[in-house]
């Protein structure tokens, strides 16, 4: 067992020495190290006069990636896709050139890349108009959203209801059929899952007001389809067949208000295209050395609302700033790295990434290490380090924060949103950027991706250079740990918890319903906690040199890693199965074990003696087999690496 695994176990916190150890165990690299040595030495000068914030616990490799990193070429590409381009929807001649531009720009750097060209669902905005009619006349500016049912010409009529943010909970006490529903902008659930929501409540038509403050003049756009990526033939007619249309925060309370004082009745008019239209979404590759087959995904978006700065030019040129430098180390970098600057993103709803993972599903099943999502970084104002992404990934992601930006930050659960199309084939999710404090968002009336979102006045000005340098620093640090760790930086036990929890939760809300049985399942929960402690026990015994073939077990431990992720993510997280898509913003996500969730709460709502009842404990016991049976899978992979750790010995 050589030294330098040992200290890879503990990568997380001390990477920096094991990345000097491994190029001590190497003699023939003697040379090369001294000379590295010496660079990083001069690096850790120049990172540190760049940025003063630099924590001591960044590897050599690490302080040499990030002093190469330039601010002002990343500005470069930001100001040419704001300033030369601008808005650049799906199927236009603008994202073309964007396109054109960042492949010229990865080739440059000596990166294998491509623009795939595919057919995506896509929509524009055409026509829209408001008016009150009772119980005064009034025009309000409006835009329509796309992928919505367009209206007639002579437009639709009928009463205004205010449904808060137009989740569940704010449909409780509301009768919304034939009418028109009124709601606020905000995340919680985002715009698709809005209007899925008011249809399914029998609403015929919906307005969003946006964000922000009063006197936020901004009409913000945005689509509906709620299906996530392309349609099938089935998930095809459960795209929202709703008219929508977005108004400005002023109109928005104003009709809340007029709503609060008795009956509204407005007339709406509202047209969008649906066709389908071709891509262009640039791929870049860069080879890693040791583990090649490994990868790393690298993604953000390039379609884009608006003059686009925030949201993602910002993203962009990062991506594109981190290609050009991790290429100039790639020699150090162990593992490939793909970027992708998806299409598809606004309108047809993550269709560029979902078309990634649909068209390379076995490769990022069985080699991707981590997705990484860069999208909004540096909005002026923020100052909270943020990051979303899956449980086994969780500690991995808070110890580089820590380690840039000298505090954990928030981290939270990636909701079915931004580009998170990886649940089904299970690759962890890891989003981060800074944003605003609880205090500011709730003055913005929770504007999380600020005010001046997916509009003409998303400019340069609203990113703040600094902040915007820092989150490029980070990701360079990111990046660089995910290609460099000799194991996969998973906390399986973080998702066996996850796993416990949700079955005791579905036991409580199960309570009282005799059929459902749930000890089987809790069972062989258990039996995977066991597994996975046997595992840990194993890397517990490399630290303690009681294993002799290094990378053969740091293989069996990755493989193991990778395998039970990819079982659980699906089944943790998502109702449909893990070659499909759950719809945007999907309220179940998060929610324990969606496929049980279902069946237990409808069998709530009814009595043992009423056919729907048998109906859905019928289909209880079969997604209990499907869950159980991933466990059993995970147990399964476990157990063989666990034997083949022994022999190793
Ligand atoms: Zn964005």
């Amino acid at each position: 067992m050589k030294k330098s695994i040992l200290v890879c176990l503990t990568l997380l916190t001390v990477l920096a020495f094991a990345v000097s150890a491994i190029e001590q165990s190497k003699d023939q690299n003697g040379r090369r190290k001294a000379i590295e040595k010496t660079t990083a030495q001069a690096a850790l000068t120049e990172i540190e006069r760049k940025n003063p914030n630099a924590s001591a616990q960044l590897s050599a490799v690490e302080k040499e990636i990030e002093a190469d990193l330039s601010v002002d070429k990343a500005y470069k590409h930001m100001t040419f896709l704001v300033e030369e381009v601008g808005q650049r929807l799906a199927g236009t001649k603008s994202i073309a050139k964007a396109a054109h531009y960042i492949r010229k720009e990865l080739e440059g750097y000596g990166l294998d890349a491509r623009i795939d060209r595919f057919y995506m669902y896509h929509s524009y905005p055409e026509y829209a108009a408001l008016k009150v009619i009772y119980p005064e006349d009034r025009a309000i500016e409006a835009k329509p959203c796309c992928h919505i049912l367009s209206t007639l010409e002579e437009g639709l009529t009928g009463e205004l209801v205010y449904a808060g943010a137009g989740g569940y909970e704010d449909y409780e006490s509301l009768q919304v059929k034939d009418k028109i529903v009124l709601v606020d902008m905000t995340w919680a659930p985002p715009r698709p899952e809005k209007a899925r929501i008011a249809l399914e409540k029998g609403a015929k038509a919906l307005v969003i007001m946006n964000w922000g403050t009063s006197d936020n003049p901004v009409i913000q756009m945005g689509a509906i389809k709620s299906v996530w990526g392309n349609p099938t033939p089935e998930s095809f007619k459960q795209i929202p067949q709703i008219p929508v249309i977005s108004i400005t925060r002023a109109s928005g309370e104003y009709l809340k208000e007029l709503c609060s004082k008795g009956k509204v009745k407005v007339w709406l008019r509202a047209e969008a295209t649906r066709e389908w239209v071709l891509a262009n979404q640039p791929i870049g590759t860069l080879y890693g050395t040791e583990r090649p087959e490994e990868f790393v995904l690298v993604g953000g978006h390039l379609e884009a609302w608006g003059k686009t700065a925030i949201c993602n030019s910002s993203g962009n040129s990062q991506i594109l700033e981190l290609a050009r430098v991790l290429a100039k180390h790639k020699d150090k970098l162990k593992r490939s790295i793909v970027f992708g600057f998806w299409d598809g993103h606004e309108i047809a709803e993550a269709a560029g990434s979902t078309y990634y993972v649909d068209t390379n599903w076995d490769k990022l099943a069985q080699h991707c290490i981590a997705y990484v999502n860069i999208d909004n970084p540096g909005i002026v104002g923020t100052s909270i380090p943020k990051s979303s992404g899956v449980p086994e990934v969780r500690e991995f992601q808070k110890s580089v924060v820590k380690d840039v930006w000298g505090e954990e930050g928030d981290w939270s659960m990636a909701y079915k949103g931004g580009d998170e199309s990886f649940l089904g084939v299970g690759v962890p999710y890891i989003g981060f950027s800074t944003g605003y404090t609880p205090e500011e968002l709730e003055r913005l009336n929770w504007a999380s991706l600020s005010p001046w979102l997916h509009s003409e006045a998303d400019t340069l000005d609203k990113i703040d250079k600094k902040l915007y340098e820092k989150h490029l620093h980070f990701f360079a640090v990111l990046i660089t740990r995910l290609c460099n760790s000799e194991m996969v930086p998973y906390d399986l036990s973080a998702l066996v918890g996850v796993s416990k929890s949700h079955v005791e939760s579905l036991k409580e809300l199960s309570e009282g319903i005799k059929p459902i049985e749930l000890n089987s399942l809790m069972a062989k929960v258990q039996q995977l906690e066991s597994a996975v402690q046997s595992l840990n026990k194993y890397k517990e015994e490399m630290q303690a040199h009681q294993i002799g073939s290094e990378k053969e077990a740091i293989d069996l431990i990755n493989e193991a890693s990778i395998r039970v992720s990819r079982e659980l993510s699906p089944i943790l997280w998502m109702e449909a199965d893990k070659y499909n898509q759950d719809p945007y913003g999907y309220y179940l996500v998060g929610k324990p074990i969606p496929k049980l969730y279902i069946p237990i709460t409808n069998m709530r709502k009814l009595k043992e003696n009423q056919e729907e009842f048998h109906l859905w404990h019928t289909q209880f016991i079969r997604e209990r087999n499907r869950v159980s049976n991933a466990i059993g899978n995970a147990i399964g992979h476990l157990t063989l690496t666990t034997k083949l750790l022994e022999e190793l010995k």
